[in-house]
């Protein structure tokens, strides 16, 4: 079922002419006020409390703008795999689906990179699986760059050879002070709600972020070679968790900004 404001690639498109859509989703009257007293509130509490589900809480420093939510990975390219062998692909989408319908609910124009388990080079791509890795990657790109998206946000899982590290964290481009902004708020609230990570946003080069031109940050949403991490990465509620925390940071940075 699509989610109400949520917009998907549509490749016989040629982009989704975003801008001139209208929110198909009501907005109640006064809702805008009561996001600007609620928002922060509820971020606050966002581990105590339900996520507004039913409730459209505008968050007015969301509305209007243009996000890409990129879930990592896909179709042939499984990215990590866990010791219990949960696979980065799945837990990517689902963080991303979660977080997707958070920032439609606060009045953002989201574009998903994918809604099932596909990657983007095409169906007809013919060629050898970095060459089809290099072509999803920069279909990606070009969904956000054509859409002319105000932020892209790629939700990863981190791997390591040892089983003992763990923790979220958020990366950003050395060039660009904005994506820093965003990141280090998307990481406090991942550090406030999680409470299971110290780690701090840090500085990354991902294809996606030197590749764009609007603001973009990776979030590592935790380690999969950690077998209580991959645990947890793999629990819906803990799912729902990560993608509350991502989605306040993002509100909050946009109402300082
Ligand atoms: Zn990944």
């Amino acid at each position: 079922m699509p989610l109400p404001g949520i917009y998907k690639k549509y490749q016989d498109r040629g982009g989704l002419g975003l801008r001139n859509r209208v929110f198909i989703f009501k907005r109640k009257p006064g809702s805008i006020v009561m996001a600007i007293i609620l928002l922060p509130l509820l971020c606050l509490w966002g581990i105590n409390v339900n996520p507004p589900h039913e409730e459209a809480i505008m968050a007015y420093s969301l509305a209007n703008r243009v996000i890409v939510v990129d879930a990592g990975h896909g179709g042939f390219d499984p990215g990590a795999i866990g010791p219990a062998k949960n696979v980065e692909k799945d837990i990517t989408l689902a963080i991303s689906n979660k977080l997707a319908y958070h920032l439609s609910q606060s009045g953002a124009l989201v574009i998903i990179t994918r809604d099932e388990d596909e990657d983007l080079a095409g169906d007809n791509f013919s060629g050898s699986l970095l060459q089809r890795k290099r072509k999803d990657l920069a279909a990606r790109v070009s969904l956000a760059q054509e859409n002319k998206a105000d932020l892209y946000v790629s939700i990863h899982t981190n791997a390591d050879v040892s089983p003992r590290w763990y923790g979220a964290q958020t990366f950003y481009s050395a060039s660009s002070e904005e994506a820093k902004r965003v990141a280090e708020a998307i990481q406090a609230e991942l550090i406030a709600q999680l409470g299971n990570t110290t780690r701090k946003a840090k500085t990354g080069n991902y294809y996606i972020t030197e590749k764009t031109d609007m603001t973009a940050v990776i979030v590592e949403v935790g380690f999969l070679s950690n077998p209580r991490e991959e645990k947890l990465l793999s629990d819906d509620q803990y799912q729902e968790k990560v993608s509350y925390a991502i989605f306040c940071g993002i509100a909050k940075a946009y109402l300082d900004g």
